[in-house]
């Protein structure tokens, strides 16, 4: 009995929606997962997930509500709109911002481009992967150069700019895309707390399992939104 409904909640659980990244505003709160914390495993184990939310990701969170908490002019303002404007605070704002305002943006999107089922790029998205890059290959051999040159910790991403042209680069910290006027389709943390646990410093193994559960139709449904430059002008 008490099985059946360990199940029943299982399938509930999974059938939540994903947590929203954009318009997210103070305060911040750490989002819930739509799989449990071993469902990437093999290629990311259930401990380390559960240290990279809880520890982690609750700690941006932590920092930035702190940060905050004394500037209510800026309470107004979603979380991309802070992270587009970072550069315009005084220093130590700006740092806080920065670190804590794109670590709890960018895991956000991290979490919600992940998912234990295999899926592949496809359609639209595909198509403009190959026009870009070449082919698929190509594209995620670039995207790991990316990820594996970043030096210390940071983030690979597929972006798309505001020509609509899809780019690949690399950032430092928690440096987040949206800073850089790119709006990111798709990222992996290539800090050591997202791999350490398990792959020490083989980094590119982890880069190799990581592929096996990206979520391609979440990267698909961010390409279809950000791909005219009338959604990227209001979003
Ligand atoms: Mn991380």
């Amino acid at each position: 009995m008490k099985k059946a409904i360990i199940s029943y909640l299982f399938v509930l659980c999974a059938g939540v929606a994903q947590a929203t990244v954009e318009g997210l505003k103070y305060p911040y709160s750490l989002p819930k997962l739509d799989y449990s914390y071993r469902a990437l495993s093999p290629s990311i184990d259930a401990r380390t997930m559960k240290i990279h939310l809880t520890k982690h990701h609750q700690g941006y969170v932590n920092n930035l509500n702190k940060a905050l908490e004394s500037h209510p002019e800026l309470h107004g303002l979603s979380l991309e709109e802070l992270l587009r404007t970072v550069n315009r605070h005084p220093k130590p704002l700006r740092n806080a911002l920065k670190n804590n305002g794109g670590g709890h943006y960018n895991h956000t999107l991290f979490w919600n481009m992940m998912s234990p089922h295999q899926t592949a790029p496809s359609g639209n998205l595909l198509a403009a992967l190959e026009a870009t890059f070449g082919s698929l290959d190509a594209f995620k051999k670039q995207f790991n150069q990316a990820a594996v040159s970043v030096f210390g910790s940071g983030w690979a991403w597929l972006c798309i700019d505001d020509k609509g042209t899809l780019v690949i680069l690399p950032t430092n910290n928690q440096d987040s895309p949206i800073t850089e006027g790119l709006i990111p389709l798709l990222g992996l943390d290539v800090w050591e707390h997202a791999y350490y646990l398990k792959y020490q410093n083989k980094r590119p193994e982890y880069i190799d399992a990581w592929w096996k559960v990206v979520n391609w139709p979440y990267v698909q449904k961010r390409f279809e939104r950000f791909s005219t430059p009338q959604s990227r002008l209001s979003e």
